[in-house]
């Protein structure tokens, strides 16, 4: 299937509409999820139009890839949720609860994010 470039989160990379920014490099923004479902929900996606995980790893590149992942690591810095922890949650496709077509990873924390349930 091809990329929705009319996805909201390509609407945010391309700033048609506004976000609560956490961090920004070449590879990724990060910004706050709009329905925190934990005191820390930060998002960060890649600057390149990639629908999956599964499309991100198959047609991105290693620097891509490398610096996305980064990102995600200073993103968890900066939302102050490094030293008491956190939990990373990437929904993939359909059954995997993905909601907006573009790639990617939830950081929720500032607190105890509780037992896994499905
Ligand atoms: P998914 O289910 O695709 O993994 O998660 C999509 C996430 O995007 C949801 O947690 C939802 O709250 C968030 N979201 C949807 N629209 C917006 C928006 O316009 N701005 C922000 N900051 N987050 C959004």
């Amino acid at each position: 299937m091809a990329y929705d470039t009319d996805n909201v989160f390509a609407k945010i990379l391309r700033g048609e509409i506004p976000s609560a920014k956490v961090y920004e490099d070449d590879f990724a923004l990060a910004f706050n999820d709009i329905g925190a479902a934990r005191p820390v929900h930060v998002l960060v996606i890649p600057k390149g139009a990639y629908e999956t995980q599964s499309d991100f790893i198959a047609n991105g590149s290693d620097a891509e890839v490398l610096g996305f992942w980064r990102a995600v690591s200073v993103a968890a810095d900066l939302a102050g949720v490094t030293d008491g922890g956190y939990r990373l949650i990437v929904n993939t496709g359909e059954d995997g609860g993905q909601e907006v077509p573009h790639f990617h990873v939830h950081i929720l924390g500032g607190g105890p994010v509780g037992r896994m349930v499905s």
